[in-house]
């Protein structure tokens, strides 16, 4: 049936994401690219989530795969390994179509794969 295809396909996809998102925690957490934030500015003076609608005074308000597998050409070159591992991620994620140039929630990645939803095409 194709429902069941789709709600599978979907428990997948979600699954996926979820795992792909808490692994690359892990790997922030281990190398810290960004360091500590003072005064909403990275160790590299900058905030690269402005302007973003999702930002609030306290923080990101989302869960967003394609940010949170993102990293500043500085933060690159600074922390290859860790650049090395989220990579490794962005495969995956791209893989599955889980990426996009743009910041996006879960559910609407998931809308977008599932066709429901258009991609957007640039990143804030
Ligand atoms: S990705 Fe780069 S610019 Fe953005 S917060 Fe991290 S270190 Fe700063
Ligand atoms: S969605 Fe992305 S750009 Fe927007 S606030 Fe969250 S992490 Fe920053």
């Amino acid at each position: 049936m194709w429902w069941q295809r789709k709600l599978k396909s979907e428990r997948y996809l979600s699954a996926t994401f979820d795992w792909i998102y808490a692994e690359a925690g892990r790997i922030l957490e281990k190398h810290r690219p960004c360091g500590v934030f003072e005064g909403g500015r990275c160790h590299f003076r900058c905030n690269c989530c402005v302007p973003c609608q999702y930002l609030s005074p306290t923080g990101c308000t989302v869960v967003s795969l394609s940010c949170k597998l993102w990293l500043c050409h500085r933060a690159e070159k600074e922390f290859p390994e860790c650049y090395q591992d989220l990579s490794s991620l962005r495969e995956i994620a791209m893989q599955n179509n889980l990426l996009n140039d743009v910041p996006e929630t879960k559910e609407d990645a998931l809308k977008r794969i599932l066709g429901t939803k258009p991609a957007s095409r640039k990143l804030a």
